[in-house]
């Protein structure tokens, strides 16, 4: 059987790849399964560059097939940002309490919720065991910025992120199987499904 490593430190990450690729004939790996240590500077200026990044340089040191994906969260009040910060949001050592209440202060001018519009944005790379990139996808999910946190559910901002078609619950408020499905990370897995597929 082939492995597959997931580039990610988090475990719960490599275990959500594998539970929406079920169908895959592989061995799922994360980066403490190999042995390995390396800390990727995500030095790209997008969120398809770091994924390459990543994925690049763990197949590069490994010498395993790698996905690695990269993701963030855009609020049109506020230019786009925090984009590609959205992990370092507020400054160095914050939780991810801190980092959506700043968030939220940043944009509490807005009062009018059509425009506190965002959507959460991810892009999966794949490399080779070469650390050729052999394949990219992109998922999105629209919503918009709540008023206060709410919902005790996932991780990040997702207590202050309202996705659209979901009874303007937050990401929070929903249980995983209703949160995959929707989130810019399901899509962007569903969107390599046929790929990945085909290849293994
Ligand atoms: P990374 O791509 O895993 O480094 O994620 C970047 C940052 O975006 C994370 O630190 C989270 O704060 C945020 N983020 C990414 N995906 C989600 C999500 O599904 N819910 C909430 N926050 C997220």
């Amino acid at each position: 059987m082939k492995q597959l490593l997931v580039a990610t430190g988090n475990p719960g990450k490599v275990k959500e790849f594998a539970e929406l690729l079920t169908d895959l004939d592989v061995e799922w790996l994360g980066q403490k399964d190999t042995g390995y240590d390396l800390d990727v500077d995500e030095t790209g200026n997008t969120f398809t560059e770091n994924a390459i990044l990543k994925a690049t340089q763990w197949a590069n040191l490994t010498g395993h097939y790698t996905l690695a994906d990269d993701s963030g969260l855009e609020v049109d009040a506020l230019n786009g940002e925090p984009g590609l910060y959205t992990a370092r949001y507020g400054g160095a050592g914050l939780t991810h309490e801190e980092r959506y209440l700043f968030l939220l202060e940043n944009i509490k001018s807005v009062t009018d919720e059509t425009l506190r519009t965002a959507r959460f944005r991810c892009v999966i790379a794949m490399a080779d065991g070469d650390g050729n990139v052999i394949q990219t996808a992109e998922g999105s999910c629209p919503g918009r910025i709540a008023f206060a946190p709410q919902g005790e559910h996932g991780f990040g901002y997702d207590p202050i992120f309202i996705p659209d078609g979901q009874g303007g619950r937050t990401m929070a408020q929903l249980l995983p199987e209703e949160k995959h499905p929707i989130s810019h990370r399901g899509l962007a897995i569903e969107a390599l499904k046929p790929f990945l597929t085909s290849f293994f």
